[in-house]
């Protein structure tokens, strides 16, 4: 009896040893876990340090400036050639998640700074000039609004409207359009006004550049500005492109001087290769202006580029006339006005010079306080922009 008590007693004392050995063994676990613990938010913090730090990088990597270039070339799967807008040419890889198929030469890209990889394609309408010059709409001007080119504007719209309405004509007889036509004369006979009026009637998209300016502000960057106007004007077939002021950019090369006078020829040169470029049957036209025919490099001339020649030359009497007509028909009149008379009085006015008698016939009426205008005013205006001129020719010669 003794001897199971004593049994029944050790048992109890083998399960008390067990179980204060497990409860020792889960205070142990349970230290070890809370260590655990503290060491993972220690590295939690480090790692959320760490992520906070890529993120500044990734941020700062990104602000970084750019190089905006230009693709020639693609040289094999994986690189191209790309010319910066400094000049110098680079051959690079690209970003793989850009599509390679529009990848084309002549497309802008932005070049990462360091690498150089192309990191983005960049829209062609970003060009500020393009986009500025494509806003440019007609002004509702119309031939009606001309006076004295009868025959000019005959022929402007045979170059011009024909072979962008009709080119099965020119394919039937087998003959190729002519793809621009330059319009030389005196300074205010209208030119622009042509030009204007061909893109209005024609209700195409319409193109102006004064070309000395294309020279003057893009300095190390024109001969891309011609690219991107004719690629833009590509794209939004039907398109007339006028260019005024032609002779700042095509006038007959000379040996290379100053570093000014080459980028005028990298620009003709850019010119006229893309004028070769372009299909006849294409539906852009070519209208370019100046005063001075002469100082034009006959390249230019050749024909299958501007084959057409139209001079604009100051108006005869009829053409005064009609000119005058045309500026006065929105003012109020006084009486019948003698036109003859006052033609007479304008030899040697070209368009903007009648335009200007009207308006400052306009002058004298507001000055005396009345609300339309008199032979006389016109007479006095006729003169007042007569005297005007000589003393503008006095000036041209002593300067
Ligand atoms: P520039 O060579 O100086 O650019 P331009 O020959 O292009 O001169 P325009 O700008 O077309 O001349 O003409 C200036 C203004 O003169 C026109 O806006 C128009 O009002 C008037 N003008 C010139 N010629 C004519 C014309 N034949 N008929 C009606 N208006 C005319």
């Amino acid at each position: 009896m003794a001897s199971q008590a004593s049994t029944s007693s050790g048992n109890i004392e083998q399960r008390r040893a067990d179980a204060l050995k497990a409860y020792r063994n889960k205070m142990r676990e349970h230290e070890n876990m809370s260590e655990n613990l503290k060491n993972l938010r220690f590295s939690l913090k480090d790692l959320e340090k760490d992520f906070a730090k890529t993120e500044d990088d990734i941020k700062a990597v990104q602000s970084v400036g750019q190089i905006i270039g230009e693709v020639m070339k693609q040289l094999d799967d994986e690189r191209f050639i790309v010319k910066a807008s400094s000049g110098p040419r680079y051959v690079v890889s690209f970003r793989p998640t850009l599509p390679v198929a529009k990848l084309k030469a002549g497309v802008r890209v932005s070049l990462d700074m360091t690498t150089l990889t192309v990191m983005r394609i960049l829209p062609r309408e970003v060009d500020p000039l393009v986009y500025k010059m494509s806003l440019e709409d007609p002004g509702g001007a119309s031939f009606a609004g001309i006076g004295g080119l009868g025959e000019q504007v005959r022929e402007l719209r045979e170059v011009i409207e024909l072979p962008l309405m009709n080119p099965e004509l020119f394919i039937r007889v087998g003959i190729k359009p002519p793809k621009g036509v330059l319009l030389y004369g005196p300074p205010g006979t209208g030119k622009t006004l042509l030009a204007r009026a061909v893109a209005a009637t024609l209700s195409t998209n319409f193109l102006k550049v004064v070309s000395s300016a294309i020279v003057d502000k893009y300095i190390g960057e024109s001969a891309r500005v011609i690219r991107e106007m004719f690629g833009y004007a590509r794209d939004h077939e039907p398109c007339i492109i006028f260019m005024d002021e032609i002779d700042a950019i095509g006038g007959r090369r000379f040996s290379e001087g100053t570093s000014a006078d080459r980028e005028i020829q990298r620009t003709l040169m850019e010119l006229l290769n893309q004028m070769d470029g372009f299909d006849t049957l294409g539906r852009t036209k070519l209208i370019m202006a100046t005063n001075r025919p002469d100082t034009l490099d006959p390249a230019l001339l050749r024909p299958g580029r501007l084959d057409r020649k139209i001079e604009i030359p100051l108006p005869n009497e009829q053409g005064r006339m009609e000119i005058l007509k045309i500026h006065a028909a929105p003012v109020n009149k006084g009486s019948d006005i003698d036109y003859e008379a006052i033609v007479k009085l304008t030899d040697a006015f070209n368009g903007a010079d009648l335009r200007n008698v009207v308006t400052e016939s306009g002058m004298f009426a507001l000055r005396d306080d009345r609300e339309y205008i008199t032979q006389e005013d016109l007479t006095k205006a006729a003169r007042k922009v007569g005297e005007a001129k000589k003393h503008e020719t006095k000036m041209e010669y002593t300067a």
